[in-house]
């Protein structure tokens, strides 16, 4: 979506908000990176991690009947998530998934799907900002 008064032939970064949290595109943030919908519609990758969380991990089905997905338009009998914010928005499962590729595809973007907090961890290459010497190999849960 686009923050109301924006100038139409002259779109800022900061125009462009994501329609499930209506925080503005920051394009220095690759991890917050924002998906183009349908009819003007963006998804960034935070609620993105959130969605993917909530729908492929936890299984959760927010979907109301008659709301169309926000990104695809599409009234599809896949789960749905929405924010808790803001809830007359909606994405679908589908969307979700494709998202999560794509963006998972694309080198500019540093965005990782979550994992499972039940599943192993197979791929530790994640990058922690606060510090953590805790590097210590004895713990065997
Ligand atoms: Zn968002
Ligand atoms: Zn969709």
């Amino acid at each position: 979506m686009f923050r109301p008064g924006t100038d139409e032939v002259n779109v800022q970064y900061e125009d462009v908000l994501c329609n499930f949290c209506h925080q503005p595109w920051d394009p220095d943030d690759p991890s917050r990176p924002l998906i183009e919908g349908h009819h003007g519609s963006h998804l960034c990758g935070e609620c993105l991690s959130l969605a993917y969380q909530a729908i492929v991990h936890e299984g959760q089905n927010l979907r109301v009947e008659g709301l169309p997905c926000s990104m695809c338009l599409e009234q599809r009998d896949d789960e749905c998530w929405r924010s808790a914010e803001f809830p007359d928005v909606c994405l679908c499962r589908r969307c979700i998934k494709q998202g999560a590729t794509a963006l998972e595809k694309d080198k500019e973007y540093t965005w990782k799907r979550p994992v499972s907090a039940n599943a192993p961890a197979s791929a530790p290459a994640i990058d922690h900002d606060e510090e953590s010497d805790d590097d210590s190999d004895s713990c065997s849960v």
